[in-house]
């Protein structure tokens, strides 16, 4: 993007693609969707304390259809991997994923038959907070990573594609 004001009259050149993910990185929209104690700290995100309206990502949705962010936030069973495929599958696309928790990265803990051991085993993972449970801070600063990925131009499909990194070094 340019500003100029060149003739007294400022205008703003950019590209339809910029502008795009422009809108995208700052209107991020979660899915309603806790799996375990880390919801409780994701739940906390939209708290007038932690206020991630203040990162265009506070609009929670009820409906997958309406939502392009999973926070997957807590350990994920087996018998929940069709659910939780089937709502990754009706998202709207563009969309992300990130993995919440040392339960939803690598099964934490629960090292059994019960529980996938890493979400990224299901699905596309493109950021990991680490953490028991992670902060909320945290979660902010990966939702910030996520939204540089997106100004650079991250993948766009469901496909698997590169992890934007792992954020909040102490959770
Ligand atoms: S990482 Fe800790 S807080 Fe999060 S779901 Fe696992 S046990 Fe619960």
């Amino acid at each position: 993007m340019a500003m100029s004001d060149e003739g007294g009259m400022p205008f703003l050149l950019t590209s339809l693609d910029q502008m795009t993910r422009w809108a995208q990185r700052n209107s991020l929209w979660p899915l309603t969707m806790g799996l375990a104690c880390c919801a409780i700290e994701m739940m906390a995100l939209v708290t007038p304390r932690f206020d991630s309206a203040r990162f265009g990502a506070e609009v929670f949705r009820g409906s997958p259809r309406q939502a392009d962010l999973m926070i997957v936030s807590g350990r994920v069973c087996h018998k929940m991997v069709p659910v939780i495929r089937q709502l990754f599958e009706q998202m709207a696309e563009p969309k992300w994923v990130m993995s919440m928790g040392a339960c939803a990265s690598s099964g934490g803990t629960f090292n059994n038959y019960a529980v996938v051991q890493g979400v990224d085993q299901i699905l596309p993972v493109d950021v990991y907070v680490p953490g028991c449970p992670p902060t909320p801070e945290a979660v902010l600063q990966a939702i910030v990573a996520l939204q540089e990925r997106i100004a650079r131009g991250g993948a766009r499909t469901a496909g698997r594609r590169p992890a934007a990194g792992v954020v909040g070094a102490r959770g």
